[in-house]
């Protein structure tokens, strides 16, 4: 019998409304995820492995304007873009993180540098970025990164003290016309077994100081291993650092053997809402089971496994793909 794979991705997760798209806008989000899922789908169809599968998704929607990662990132307090990254595999416990990287084109390339050419786990600002050099990576000027909706959202809020998630606050809700979100992950189970998560995003807008989010802090907004689960997280970043949220899951499944879906419940329905985490996560078990589970009112996602599932979502049901 074929061993089962599959590819579950998300593209950050906070307060989509359908009466806030167009139809164009919600065409253009399916589209984009749906070319990340395909093309990770591919590589793991064709046998290859589940790190170069999230990979390869991942690098699709960096390279998409629309999604708060790579080009498209959102700007920070001084007006530029820092990104953080991370992918973990689940076979070995390997992982690469990078965090306060600029002008890195796939800031999820140089995490995947880090985990397999490197010592080290986690570099973050400039000694990332000179790794990124020593490594021979693509990278941009600063126009390459810039989109106009991501910079009006920054002008909202960049004389205040605010920061704001992406994903929607109240308060920053309502400064913000226009609530664009986009962080994304990936994470992918392969024939052989492995398990793989990615994370990649530009953070939060009107963010200063170097401030890092979860998502490229394995355990907390990325974690893989071949044990229990593959995660990728999106959301309140401090909230999710706080609840060890991706490690939390592996933790539940691991020591009280909880199902993938029981796990995520418990730490997004619970866990995070008690310190009042909005957000969410994807997952996929040792058994190819995938699960997408947020306590927003949307998340971007899609899953695609070898027993013929394959569901594109936006808000809280699921839509037909085109
Ligand atoms: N979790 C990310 C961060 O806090 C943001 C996001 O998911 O959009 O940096």
């Amino acid at each position: 019998m074929q061993q089962p794979f599959s590819i579950v991705i998300h593209g950050g997760a906070g307060t989509i409304l359908k009466q806030d798209m167009t139809p164009e806008l919600e065409k253009a989000y399916t589209l984009g995820l749906e070319s990340a899922l395909l093309k990770g789908y591919e590589i793991l169809e064709n046998g290859g492995t589940s790190v170069d599968a999230v990979r390869a998704a991942i690098i699709i929607l960096e390279d998409h304007i629309l999604f708060n990662a790579g080009r498209g990132s959102v700007f920070t307090k001084k007006g530029v873009q820092e990104m953080d990254a991370a992918i973990m595999s689940g076979a070995d416990l390997k992982a690469g993180s990078i965090a306060g990287v600029r002008n890195v084109r796939n800031p999820i390339e140089l995490a995947y540098e880090v985990m397999v050419n490197s010592n080290h786990v986690f570099l973050s600002g400039k000694g990332a970025n000179d790794f990124a050099i020593k490594r021979g990576l693509k990278l941009e000027p600063d126009e390459y990164f810039f989109s106009q909706f991501r910079y009006d959202q920054w002008k909202e809020i960049r004389d205040s003290d605010m920061y704001s998630l992406d994903h929607t606050h109240q308060d920053i809700a309502e400064l913000m016309k226009d609530k664009k979100f986009g962080t994304v992950g990936a994470v992918a189970l392969d024939q052989n077994g492995n398990l793989a998560a990615a994370t990649s995003t530009g953070g939060m807008t009107n963010k200063k100081y170097g401030r890092i989010g979860d998502s490229p802090i394995i355990g907390a907004g990325t974690y893989a291993n071949n044990k229990t689960c593959g995660i990728s997280c999106t959301g309140h970043g401090e909230l999710f650092i706080r609840a060890v949220a991706a490690h939390d899951v592996n933790a539940l499944m691991e020591y009280k053997g909880l199902s993938l879906e029981e796990a995520m419940n418990e730490v997004v329905h619970h866990k995070l809402i008690e310190i009042k985490g909005e957000g969410g996560m994807i997952g996929v078990d040792k058994e190819g089971n995938v699960a997408m589970v947020f306590n927003s009112a949307g998340m971007y996602r899609g899953m695609k496994t070898s027993k013929g599932e394959h569901k594109i979502g936006l808000y809280k049901e699921y839509h037909q793909l085109p």
